[in-house]
């Protein structure tokens, strides 16, 4: 048994973990589990959807293996731990790209299918399991399912996005987009209202193909944001770029580095950096779409106590009112987002039961833990989606009340008939008991 956290580092439930690195052996490992187990990606949900203290962690990383790869049509496939950062080592020097990619490449390929986890593309490329053509599913009852969106469909729909409880992927065959090279088109403006950022994003959607906003979190005036909001598109440019390299937090503090002061002091300096200077540049990918993976073990900053992330969508016909009551209540509460992110989801019909996006917008916050103050607001944010008729993203909750489940994701139900009787989580056990 050994300690083991999620990217929030809430807590450090002892695990019996079983390292599976070769999928032949895989399905009798899992079958012959005394207790429920749950399968593991690299651990970069930030809350307890991938984990599962006292019982039996499947650890995915070993199943590392290239199976095929076309590199004139860009179809994959690899074992379920490949890491998208494997995945664009191998494609991006011969002209692709994961079609969609999360804010970090340090995540699985199994991990992608089980979160259908998304990008700033949301709204031309929707979600990773849009490209996912099929997976091998292995169940703990010993039986082995291979899906995709024509092949058992509706075993499809119900593990991408199933968070890990249909059973274990072991691997996947998905589709990338062709680029020229290493480098993004992008373009930035300031807003000042949450109207201007609107705005922004409906200019943008159609001649960009990346859209994010990051917001001022620590400053609302008059109950309005203020932020940045970033466009991109990949660039004709074949050039290559040397190696980026990434630090790491070498310790961790013995209290939390973000703090009140600390937080309004770099959103402060964060808008007035990008407000200022050239609005069009080049950009390597890697700042682009991960600025976080340049400093490792950046979640240490948060201290012992770690950090919850919080992301929700709220729907199209209610944005713009709960958006506002969401920044409000944080302004009222005292407690600062340290990295906010706002951003627009196309109404794309989602391939997974449970996928999170819907027609509308998602804000995503994170909050040092500082015990009962910090679930309090959690709670008051979660009364604002659930009136706003939106929902909460698993791969970042420890928080969700059951209601909110079932009200956000509609399919909860009829998902259940799917789930593997030998899995469990502990965020399956909060929310609905097994
Ligand atoms: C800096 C940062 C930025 C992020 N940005 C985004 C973003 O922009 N968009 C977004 O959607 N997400 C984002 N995330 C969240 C992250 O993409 C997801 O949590 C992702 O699923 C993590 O993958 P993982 O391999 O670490 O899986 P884990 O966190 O280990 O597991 C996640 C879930 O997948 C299941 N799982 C893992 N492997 C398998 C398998 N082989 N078979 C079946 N189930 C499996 C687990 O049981 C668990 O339920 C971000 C996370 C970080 C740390």
């Amino acid at each position: 048994m050994r300690p083991v956290s999620s990217w929030g580092r809430l807590s450090r439930d002892l695990h019996d973990v079983v390292e599976l690195d070769q999928v032949s052996s895989a399905g009798q490992r899992i079958a012959g589990s005394p207790r429920p187990g749950l399968p593991f990606g690299n651990g970069r949900s930030y809350g307890d959807v991938c984990l599962n203290g006292g019982g039996v962690l499947w650890a995915t990383r070993g199943l590392d293996r290239f199976l095929a790869f076309d590199d004139r049509t860009g179809v994959i496939e690899c074992e379920a731990g490949v890491t998208l950062r494997e995945v664009i080592d191998l494609a991006l020097p011969r002209g692709w790209f994961p079609a969609v990619t999360p804010g970090t490449q340090w995540v699985t390929v199994g991990g992608a299918v089980a979160n259908d986890v998304h990008g700033k593309n949301h709204h031309r490329h929707g979600c990773f399991g849009d490209h996912v053509e099929s997976l091998t599913l292995l169940r703990t009852d010993g039986s082995r399912i291979v899906c995709g969106p024509d092949v058992e469909p509706e075993w499809f729909r119900a593990t991408v996005g199933g968070l890990g409880l249909t059973g274990l992927i072991v691997d996947a065959r998905f589709r990338l987009r062709p680029v020229a090279g290493p480098w993004i088109e992008c373009e930035r403006h300031a807003f000042q209202s949450l109207e201007q950022f609107f705005a922004l994003s409906d200019a943008s959607s159609s001649g960009w193909e990346y859209t994010v906003s990051w917001i001022d979190c620590g400053t609302l005036r008059g109950g309005e944001p203020r932020g940045i909001f970033f466009a991109g598109n990949h660039a004709a440019s074949r050039a290559t770029a040397p190696p980026h390299r990434s630090r790491r937090v070498p310790f961790l503090p013995p209290v939390p580095l973000v703090n009140r002061l600390s937080m309004r002091a770099f959103n402060a300096l964060y808008y007035r950096a990008n407000q200022a200077g050239s609005e069009r540049s080049t950009k390597h990918y890697q700042p682009f779409f991960y600025p976080l993976d340049s400093l490792l073990e950046w979640n240490r900053i948060y201290g012992p106590r770690g950090f919850y992330q919080f992301q929700c969508v709220v729907p199209k016909a209610a944005q713009q009112a709960a958006v506002r009551e969401l920044l409000q209540a944080i302004a009222v509460s005292g407690q600062g987002s340290f990295l906010s992110v706002l951003k627009t989801f196309s109404g794309r019909p989602a391939v997974g039961m449970l996928s999170f996006p819907m027609a509308g917008t998602t804000l995503a916050l994170d909050f040092p833990n500082l015990g009962p103050s910090t679930l309090a607001l959690l709670q008051r944010l979660c009364a604002i989606v659930d009136t706003a008729g939106g929902r909460l993203y698993p791969a970042k909750d420890a928080v969700m009340p059951p209601g909110l489940l079932s009200r956000g994701y509609p399919e909860w139900q009829h998902f259940s008939r799917f789930r593997d009787p030998g899995i469990s989580s502990q965020m399956s056990r909060r929310l609905v008991g097994h």
